[in-house]
């Protein structure tokens, strides 16, 4: 029996949600074009849809809510912000926007002219589509281990370092930033280890390049280094948080993950005429210095939910209930990435729908087949996203994997709503090959279709 984790709080408010029946379901996910964006949150049952902005706050977030002050320039809830950031991060200047995708504008819309190359690890897919926009080519450079589902390797998001060496050796005219997405989202919430991110830091100083990360799961990725990496496990999370930061030169975040509130982001850099140039932006298109797009009383719920994230006991039911959840899908034998990260498990659709190829999208119909038969929301990471035709060629690249993500909310399911999703997902593997593949029928030209295309089963 999998070993289930014990949640660090009790339950103060709760919010009703209803079950629908499969019948009412097939209708309401056929009007929805079979677009799991299209559905309405009141005819979800489960929504795993994703983590982010979807966390439940603390009694201490909400009484910080009352303390808001909502003066336009200089209020106290920034200056909190502002503290705890330069704390934890050890980055010399924080910017405030309202949430990771307008981070990632400031920053590319100073830094990526076209024809340039940023890499990654594995890009997220805004952060993909943001350096497209400014003309750049968003490249992945995960290593080996990340690319495969079933072997267990304790840090599946590390960055191929002898591949990035020879790749900055031959281009670096054309790389303006280098990028690393801890935990890496796209690649299954894989951890990055210290040591990756310490060669990193030794290619961007032999390149003489600016290292960033995108760190929307900056405390997961430090739990996970506590947890797996040698010399780290008598450390406190929050010197591994100071640690992982000490070897960047800034960083984007959405700070509706690991700062465990519902809006808000920030670059953070430490060269002078880099913040300048970012504030110049900022005042343009968020707002003034000290809020970024958010309200005095946003800006005080993440001062709190940045100190809340690094607390041990929480990561620990956090990792673990993901980890849960991937155990009990090993009893039934489902396939799935391996070892699970630290936000989501991720289903490996080419496995469970292997009758369907790759452009007929395997993971959407299972998408779809989650919500008919259970009310579960999750979202597709696989050809529906990513299979884009090439700017140059126009020819079609397909992901090497095909996942549906199922993201946990932070502190808001039980343990009870993950048997119930194990149980619904262990029903549909049985009978997954009356499944059928699917087409997009409309919207299918924008970098993010995923957000609003309309399909359709191939019958
Ligand atoms: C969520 C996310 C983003 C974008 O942040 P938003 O707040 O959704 O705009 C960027 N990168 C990664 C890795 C993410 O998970």
């Amino acid at each position: 029996m999998a070993k289930f984790p014990i949640e660090p709080f009790r339950i103060k408010v709760v919010e009703p949600i209803k079950k629908t029946n499969r019948q009412e379901r097939e209708q309401i996910i056929k009007e929805a074009r079979y677009n799991i964006f299209n559905i309405d949150s009141e005819k979800v049952y489960v929504d795993l849809l994703t983590d982010s902005g979807t966390g439940a706050m603390s009694d201490n977030q909400w009484a910080g809510i009352m303390l808001g002050d909502e003066a336009y320039a200089n209020c106290r809830n920034w200056k909190n912000f502002e503290r705890v950031l330069k704390e934890i991060t050890g980055l010399k200047h924080i910017i405030p926007t309202h949430q990771g995708r307008a981070a990632e504008t400031l920053l590319f819309g100073t830094l990526v002219r076209p024809g340039m190359i940023v890499p990654n690890n594995n890009h997220f897919d805004t952060t993909f589509a943001n350096i497209m926009e400014y003309g750049g080519d968003p490249q992945n450079f995960v290593d080996e281990p990340g690319k495969d589902t079933e072997i267990f390797h304790p840090f599946k998001g590390n960055i191929n370092i002898p591949k990035l060496d020879t790749f900055l050796a031959a281009n670096k005219e054309r790389v303006p930033i280098i990028m690393l997405t801890v935990t890496n989202n796209s690649g299954g919430g894989q951890p990055v280890s210290m040591e990756n991110i310490r060669q990193v830091r030794e290619l961007a100083d032999k390149y003489h390049k600016p290292f960033f990360f995108d760190a929307c799961r900056f405390a997961e990725n430090a739990y996970f280094i506590k947890t797996r990496e040698k010399g780290y496990e008598n450390k406190s999370v929050r010197d591994i948080v100071r640690e992982m930061f000490s070897y960047v030169d800034g960083a984007t975040m959405s700070a509706k993950k690991d700062g465990m509130a519902n809006m808000g982001g920030f670059v953070a850099v430490n060269d002078d005429w880099l913040a300048d140039k970012l504030r110049e932006k900022l005042i343009l298109k968020e707002g003034f210095l000290t809020y970024g797009g958010l309200s005095g009383r946003d800006l005080e719920a993440l001062a709190r939910g940045f100190e809340e994230v690094l607390q041990e006991d929480y990561l620990e039911y956090r990792i673990g209930q993901v980890r849960f959840l991937g155990e009990l899908l090993e009893e039934a034998g489902i396939p799935f990435l391996k070892p699970t990260g630290g936000h989501a498990v991720y289903l490996d659709a080419k496995k469970i729908m292997d009758h369907i190829p790759q452009n007929h999208l395997p993971a959407q119909s299972l998408v779809v087949e989650l919500y008919k038969q259970g009310g579960i929301r999750s979202v597709e990471i696989g050809s529906f996203m990513f299979a884009v035709p090439d700017r140059q060629t126009g020819e079609i690249k397909y992901p090497a994997l095909e996942l549906v993500r199922l993201a946990l909310p932070r502190r808001v399911y039980t343990n009870s709503h993950l048997f119930y999703v194990a149980e619904v997902i262990r029903e549909i593997y049985g009978y997954r090959h009356q499944c059928k593949g699917m087409k997009i029928v409309a919207k299918g030209e924008s970098s993010l279709r995923h957000f609003v295309a309309e399909l359709e089963y191939i019958e």
